[in-house]
């Protein structure tokens, strides 16, 4: 399965032009049909079907099934579920170990993995470079054997180095909001 943007037409125009392009070889994907209708839980119970578009790759011929972003049930999963599991996964643990560890469908955790791999380039450099504005003397991680890894210790680097400029960051406020200060 593959996260694709929320916009239906988008992804169709992206798709006919050849744009979407194979998560496993880099090939360009063609249009396969529709899958199955299928459930989605969104927000206070609401339950919706939709019925994704399929995808054939070009190059290895496995289909994808393109499921709308805004319609994938991420809120279901806590964001520091997804991020201890891609911290596990950096460790260069498979999805599956990942998900045993969480306790987690197999199918969950490797698209939280797949999703998070497409971006883990542009995730590295926005927190690389927030890295450098936040520290005095930033130090920069190591490159790490995979792209994943090098993005979830890029974050871990940026995070660690918040507080030198925002000390309060990373504590737990009690009593009234901070506002107006
Ligand atoms: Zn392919």
């Amino acid at each position: 399965m593959l996260i694709v943007d929320a916009d239906v037409l988008l992804v169709e125009r992206r798709l006919r032009t050849g744009e979407l392009l194979c998560p496993s070889c880099g090939a360009v994907l063609a249009p396969w049909g529709r899958g199955r209708p299928r459930e989605i839980r969104g927000d206070l119970g609401v339950r919706r079907f939709v019925r994704p578009r399929r995808s054939c790759c070009t190059g290895c011929q496995v289909t994808h099934v393109l499921l709308p972003e805004a319609l994938w049930p991420r809120r279901l999963d806590a964001a520091e579920g997804i991020g201890a599991g891609l911290e596990i996964a950096a460790l260069g643990m498979g999805h599956r170990q990942v998900a045993a560890h969480l306790g987690r469908a197999d199918d969950t955790v490797r698209g939280w993995i797949r999703r998070f791999r497409r971006r883990s380039e542009d995730v590295r450099r926005y927190f690389t470079v927030a890295l450098v504005a936040l520290a005095d003397d930033p130090v920069m991680p190591e490159p790490a054997p995979s792209q994943l890894s090098d993005a979830v210790l890029a974050i871990a680097a940026a995070h660690r180095a918040a507080p030198m400029k925002w000390p309060e960051m990373n504590t737990v406020r009690g009593g009234p909001s901070p506002a107006g200060r």
